[in-house]
């Protein structure tokens, strides 16, 4: 415990974000650090409690916050890097885009509030980029095996990274022309820079990893090339299907996915050229975000960055409450209303809101038609005369995703799916064929960058025994 009063003398401090007007005109990176000094004194607060519920219960990764907070207090970084590192391949990024569920149950948090847990693992991470300390971990003893991994989001790198240093071969095949999953294409720049995953690539690939961009398994390669040439198969291929809305007007120019937008919005960032055709312009357009997550949002702060007229997010579901309700009590994850640093650029959120029709004019959209819903528990009813239209130039559906149900991946391999169509898998990670292990938002469904990397090493893990009891190495 560094410090025995460290939560009473010294205050939370939150390193906040760059000024609204000098950010929203770039997409580098909106969130500012802490100084070093003032992550320590931060760490001081950890009162290191008996159960660490922050440790225990919040972090899917098992983050050992108050071991490394207690270290970095005592100025032993390169320590508190090795503890990190051994439940967590990439704190780089959770450090900067977890929604740290580990200080939403920190003892702290009900009466005062919580230990800077995000801010003291990002601060450890780059320390360590920065003094050198992060290098390959290249296996001594080769097993000869190879495992192929089919997708390069945070599951699949997880998942290859913990297998490399086991030793086995690994080659990840991903379909798109980048890296990353949706830590590439999805969570915009101004949240993660690209150059802090290219950085981690680097490193596995110095590893050993062998990355196969632009193949689609299913598509460029079949299963059956996979099952005959190697000894596993890990599926960590996300969920990539977007939920769609089927109202009159959909067919109109100008509604585009989410994703499609934000993925263009990144290549842009990375120096890609787009096709004319393809462009999907924000400027000087009324927009309309259908879907109030965090995917809604992110899209948010890139239309505003792309100068557009106004947006507007539109949420089916009530506002969330400000407080946690009764039953939603601490160390759960508080169900309540959250705001990103997009929300505060200026959007306009409307909550209990139902889609009616888009309308167009010369094939364009150039309204959206909605209702205000009133919501019974779990149901709702259209609010007789409360129709309303908004302008709408662009409108951006961000609904959430669907599971892979018919994709060519699941029928070539012909996996069996669970009840809500993701693949299905037991306890150690295996699907109905063997050999072929899955993870990730794949099983789970859209999820979190930590969950992600917990299934990674959770099912790299299984692989591992799994070569090891088949070939009795
Ligand atoms: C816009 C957006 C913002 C988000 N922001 C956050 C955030 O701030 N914090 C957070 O914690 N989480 C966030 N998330 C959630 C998080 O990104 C996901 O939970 C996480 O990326 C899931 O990891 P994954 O590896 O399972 O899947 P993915 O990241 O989706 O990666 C799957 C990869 O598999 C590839 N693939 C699919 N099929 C094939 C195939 N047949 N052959 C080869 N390759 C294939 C895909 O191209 C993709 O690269 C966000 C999600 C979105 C959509």
């Amino acid at each position: 415990m560094p410090k025995l009063d460290g939560f009473l003398a010294v205050k939370r401090k939150d390193p906040g974000y760059r000024a609204v007007e000098e950010r929203v005109l770039d997409f580098n990176r909106v969130e500012l650090m802490l100084s070093e000094e003032e992550v320590v004194e931060q760490a001081t607060r950890c009162m290191d409690c008996g159960v660490p519920f922050c440790h225990i219960h919040g972090c899917p990764l098992g983050n050992r916050i108050p071991d490394y907070a207690d270290l970095i207090a005592n100025n032993q970084w390169k320590e508190a890097l090795l503890l990190l590192e051994s439940t967590n391949n990439f704190p780089e990024i959770t450090g900067r885009i977890c929604p740290a569920p580990c200080e939403t149950s920190c003892t702290l948090a009900p009466d005062f509030l919580a230990t800077a847990c995000e801010q003291i693992e990002l601060q450890i991470a780059e320390r360590g980029w920065k003094e050198g300390w992060v290098l390959p971990e290249i296996a001594l003893v080769k097993t000869g095996k190879r495992v192929a991994v089919v997708g390069s989001g945070p599951t699949g790198l997880a998942a290859a990274q913990q297998l490399i240093r086991k030793g086995h071969e690994v080659i990840v095949f991903e379909k798109s022309d980048r890296l990353g999953g949706l830590l590439t294409y999805g969570i915009p720049n101004f949240k993660l820079e690209k150059e802090v995953i290219e950085r981690r690539m680097n490193q596995m690939i110095m590893e050993g990893v062998v990355f196969e961009k632009e193949v689609e398994i299913g598509r460029d390669l079949s299963a059956h090339y996979l099952l005959h040439k190697f000894d596993a198969v890990v599926i960590a291929s996300g969920t990539p299907l977007p939920r769609d809305i089927t109202i009159p007007g959909r067919s109109l120019e100008g509604i585009h996915f989410a994703l499609d937008y934000l993925t263009q919005q990144t290549k842009i960032v990375l120096g890609d050229t787009i096709d004319s055709n393809e462009y999907i312009d924000a400027k000087g357009k009324h927009v309309i975000v259908i879907g109030g997550g965090d995917t809604g949002s992110d899209c948010v702060g890139s239309v505003i960055r792309r100068g557009c007229a106004s947006v507007t997010q539109v949420e089916l579901l009530p506002a969330p409450p400000t407080v946690r309700s009764s039953n939603n009590p601490w160390p759960q994850w508080p169900l309540i209303m959250r705001s990103s640093s997009s929300h505060e650029e200026g959007v306009t959120r409307m909550w209990s809101i139902g889609s009616k029709e888009f309308q167009g004019v010369n094939g364009k959209v150039k309204r959206f038609s909605g209702v205000r819903l009133n919501w019974k528990e779990n149901s709702f009813t259209e609010i007789p005369g409360s129709e309303f239209i908004l302008d709408a130039d662009l409108v951006l559906l961000s609904m959430g995703f669907i599971p892979h149900r018919e994709s060519p991946l699941v029928k070539e391999f012909n996996l069996a799916l669970d009840s809500r169509g993701s693949i299905q898998t037991d306890e150690k990670y295996r699907t109905s064929v063997d050999k072929v292990f899955a993870a990730g938002d794949a099983v789970i469904g859209a999820s979190l960058v930590v969950k992600a990397i917990n299934h990674g090493r959770q099912c790299a893990s299984s692989v591992d025994k799994y070569i090891r009891n088949a070939h009795s190495l």
